[in-house]
């Protein structure tokens, strides 16, 4: 990646929001880079099914890890977080803030998991592949907006607790057309 490249990254920036995970680079570009610039905590971890590389371009933020020996990365400008295949993570933004993430072109399965507030346990996980052509925020609001509509699915099957709803609408994502 050259510098002019990430300069242009920076102006994109600007134009960002939560967990959009635009692509910035040409489409032939192997690994892609996903831009996002948050503010509010991501409503579900992400599970890859391959390894994803986060960088933290401005600003600050943690990144909770599930079903590994770390639990999480605190991310000040600079730092790069590598994230192994089929970890579920999750960014809490401590200052709103730019992150790119890499992804491999052929990226395969990607899903989002969710875990009872109560006991921990994973309550609902939606996967889809991942598409070069189409915005990764549209398969994160269809997958918010299926697990908002389902409560059943939203309710833990080890405590009964129902995870909240998450308010979409804070997110600005539009559903896939
Ligand atoms: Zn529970």
């Amino acid at each position: 990646m050259n510098r002019r490249r990430m300069l242009h990254a920076f102006k994109a920036a600007k134009e960002v929001g939560d967990y959009e995970d635009a692509a910035v680079l040409q489409e032939a570009v192997d690994p892609q880079l996903y831009l996002s610039r948050n503010r509010l905590t991501q409503p579900f971890h992400l599970v890859c099914a391959k390894d994803t590389v986060i960088t933290q371009l401005s600003g600050a933020a943690r990144i909770t890890l599930r079903d590994s020996s770390v639990n999480s990365f605190g991310m000040t400008i600079g730092d790069m977080a590598y994230i192994p295949a089929g970890t579920p993570h999750q960014i809490v933004p401590t200052e709103e803030g730019v992150c790119l993430r890499y992804m491999p072109l052929d990226a395969g399965l990607v899903g989002a998991a969710w875990y009872c507030p109560g006991c921990d346990v994973e309550v609902q996980r939606y996967e889809w592949t991942h598409s070069n052509d189409l915005p990764a925020a549209g398969f994160y609001a269809e997958a918010c907006a299926r697990f908002n509509a389902d409560q059943q699915g939203r309710t833990c099957g080890k405590c009964g607790s129902v995870h909240p709803a998450i308010d979409l609408a804070a997110y600005g994502w539009k559903e896939q057309g």
